[in-house]
């Protein structure tokens, strides 16, 4: 057993810490708005009530918190109060992001493991994730049985911090370049006079279908908006791409196209609703 504090119980860290207590781990919890960690008590969950009380027993600290901004803020508080802890940091933040909080770790000597996650709400629920990790073997021991519990499969992508990042960078520009060409195909059939339903079919079984296209599909076709991953996270992770591209010197004008209708949505006031409403930014009769 794992004394596992997690940081941030939005979507993804509250599914995380209950498959993290689910597997048989003691759990601590803290969120900024605590409302929104207090139904985790329920799944045998310690809720903390600030970040610096959250992590004085844990043996690993998780962070799964929006930005770069949000995880430097409560990191700065936590840090000090770590005693022999590893940090796991599973937000995404991109390249900078992550040079910068590796750095922020190794101020207070605090081990740091890059590990970005793939997959959404119901896999993070379901202990279902895959860890893109990103560290020193040194701490390989001390995070795997917290991998194994947030996760179905990890993939140890390099030593340094960064390494998960990267390949969760190449992993999120194919989700939204599905998600966008989803959302085209479903327009244009619409605005054609098509039933767009016909589109999903179409493609159903054959070697043009993906999964995802089928399951952001549905929700388009139902206007079921609900988050799963929010447009205003589409926004911060096309803004990181980009980055990355402008780094490595890759052609960015697909991804560019993304982000401007992924901000286009966010400024429509679709911020807060599944990126699947990217749709209604790009259909004539979808808005
Ligand atoms: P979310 O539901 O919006 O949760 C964001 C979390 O960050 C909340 O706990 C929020 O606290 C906290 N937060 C934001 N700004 C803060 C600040 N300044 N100080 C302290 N806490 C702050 O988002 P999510 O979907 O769980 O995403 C979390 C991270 O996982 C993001 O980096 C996202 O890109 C990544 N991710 C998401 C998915 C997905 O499908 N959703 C998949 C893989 C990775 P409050 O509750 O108080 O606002």
């Amino acid at each position: 057993m794992t004394n596992v504090t997690v940081l941030g119980t939005g979507i993804m860290g509250a599914g995380m810490a209950c498959s993290l207590a689910r597997a048989g781990h003691r759990v601590t919890a803290w969120n900024r708005s605590e409302e929104r960690a207090r139904p985790l008590r329920d799944a045998g969950v310690t809720v903390a009530p600030d970040p610096d009380s959250a992590v004085g027993g844990a043996d690993v600290v998780v962070t799964m918190l929006f930005d770069v901004t949000a995880v430097t803020e409560v990191m700065s508080r936590a840090l000090p109060s770590m005693r022999d802890a590893v940090w796991v940091q599973t937000s995404t933040v991109g390249l900078d992001g992550t040079e910068q909080l590796a750095a922020l770790a190794e101020k207070h000597g605090v081990p740091f493991v890059d590990a970005p996650v793939l997959g959404t709400r119901q896999p993070a629920e379901d202990g279902a994730l895959v860890v893109l990790a990103g560290g020193p073997p040194a701490v390989r021991d001390a995070v795997t049985p917290v991998f194994d519990a947030i996760g179905s499969r990890t993939v140890w992508v390099g030593e340094r911090p960064g390494d998960g990042h990267r390949l969760k960078l190449v992993a999120n520009a194919w989700v939204l370049t599905v998600t966008v060409g989803t959302a085209q195909s479903i327009g244009l059939a619409a605005d054609l006079g098509l039933d767009p339903g016909l589109f999903l079919d179409v493609i159903s079984g054959g070697p043009l279908d993906v999964a995802y296209a089928q399951l952001k599909g549905k929700a388009m076709l139902a206007r079921d908006f609900a988050a799963a991953f929010p447009v205003r996270g589409a926004v911060k992770d096309a803004e990181l791409i980009r980055a990355a591209m402008a780094e490595a010197g890759t052609d960015d004008a697909l991804m560019a196209a993304a982000h401007a209708l992924f901000t286009r949505a966010d400024q429509d006031g679709h911020g807060e609703q599944d990126m699947a409403a990217v749709l209604t930014t790009m259909a004539r009769g979808a808005g």
